[in-house]
């Protein structure tokens, strides 16, 4: 016997996998060359020189342990006290080590973080669609109750009113993503202050902290000059998930971090909540080796120039061929319209052009499909007339 529910978690691919292992077939039936696989987030542009810079002098000037070794559960001290620097220089934070603690990347933060926060099956998260999916499951395992608001489909910011609604007093806390997956969208500073202002009067109304989680592995992902801030200037309770998947490309490393602020309500409370949680999972001293890494690459990004081209030749190739397609500011998804209500169909329809691109429907937002723009850019120009066909097939 196994747990009902795990079981079918496990036996269940997301669509996203679905689509990925479907074009692996393809690939092997019409080519390789034939198939335009958008449907996964697998950053495409590798990650910066200093990380097998990094990697080299560590493995060349420390000892085996030094590296390889355990560190403390909540990660290595230098590796904390330098991201806290890094920080504070960045943003002019007043952050010290203890305000971390080293994760296998963002999706380990959103869980520990969540376990921490977590009191009762009452509790309630929202969580603004188009959502990351994993969040539903995330909140579900840490024994909360998911609340979801519809996506704002005139901008994709977040729409107040709904999120007003939103908030009961069973209310714990709200998952945010900006650079946003599946959207693109970027929160802006107006977002930022009404939220704020929002769960500012809602705490007071309700005698309770809630709590803004800022889920941040987009973070260095954007365009035009645009800048993410520091979301605690904002608004005091956040909780910050990070995680270097994206920024410097590397997902299969597995390393991230979660940030308490000092000026979080009960922050030593909660940080000593997030060492809980993280030892219940099992989920203590994130990869060594990985840790000295990013604290040798602080303040480095993959080169963005190359996602922000793959950006400009999609937006403006299918733009004029006719999809609606929301404007993407950061991160490396483009989010379309289908081109008929059901973004399922659509997207059955796309592979019929051997174009794999995943319905909105599993991110909160049915009608609109994602397409993931880190691949390479002759795949993507090759792609355009299956977009034409799949185009003209509604016409
Ligand atoms: N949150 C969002 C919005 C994501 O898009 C992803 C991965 O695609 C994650 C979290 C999980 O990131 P990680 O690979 O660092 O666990």
């Amino acid at each position: 016997m196994v747990s009902k529910e795990m079981y079918e978690l496990g036996a269940k691919r997301s669509v996203i996998r679905e689509l990925f292992e479907y074009g692996k077939q393809q690939a092997a039936i019409v080519g390789k060359e034939n198939v335009f696989d958008f449907s996964i987030g697998n950053p495409t542009v590798p990650a910066p020189e200093c990380v097998k810079e990094a990697m080299i002098e560590l493995l060349e000037t420390k000892k085996s342990d030094e590296i390889h070794g355990y560190t403390s559960a909540q990660g290595d001290i230098e590796v904390r006290k330098g991201l806290a620097e890094y920080m504070n220089s960045t943003y002019k934070s007043e952050l010290k080590a203890d305000n971390f603690y080293m994760t296998c990347g963002a999706a380990a933060s959103l869980c520990i973080t969540l376990k921490a926060l977590t009191v009762n099956s009452e509790d309630e998260f929202i969580i603004v669609a188009p959502y990351f999916p994993e969040y539903q499951i995330f909140i579900k395992s840490a024994g909360g109750k998911v609340v979801i608001i519809p996506a704002d489909t005139e901008d994709f910011q977040i729409n107040m009113d709904l999120l007003e609604k939103a908030i009961t007093p069973q209310t714990k806390g709200i998952i945010i993503n900006s650079p946003n997956n599946p959207s693109g969208v970027v929160y802006s500073e107006k977002t930022f202050k009404n939220l704020a202002d929002l769960l500012k009067n809602k705490s007071k109304e309700y005698e309770k902290t809630l709590y803004l989680i800022s889920d941040e592995p987009y973070r260095e992902i954007v365009y035009d000059d645009i800048q993410i801030p520091y979301v605690p200037s904002y608004y005091e309770n956040t909780i910050v998930c990070y995680s270097y998947s994206k920024s410097i490309s590397l997902p299969g490393e597995r390393i991230g971090y979660i940030l308490v602020p000092d000026c979080v309500e009960n922050s030593k409370e909660i940080y000593t909540a997030v060492c809980g949680a993280g030892r219940s999972f099992g989920y203590v001293c994130a990869p060594s080796l990985f840790q000295k890494v990013v604290l040798k690459c602080l303040g480095k990004t993959s080169d963005i120039g190359l996602y922000d081209a793959n950006r400009k030749l999609l937006y403006d190739g299918l733009s004029k061929m006719g999809y609606q397609c929301v404007r993407p500011d950061g991160a490396f998804y483009l989010f379309v319209k289908a081109l008929e209500e059901d973004a399922v169909n659509f997207s059955e329809n796309a592979k019929k052009f051997n174009l794999l691109i995943v319905p909105g429907d599993d991110f909160g937002c049915p009608g609109y499909v994602r397409i993931s723009y880190c691949v390479d850019p002759e795949m993507l120009k090759r792609s355009f007339d299956a977009f034409q066909k799949l185009r003209d097939l509604y016409k």
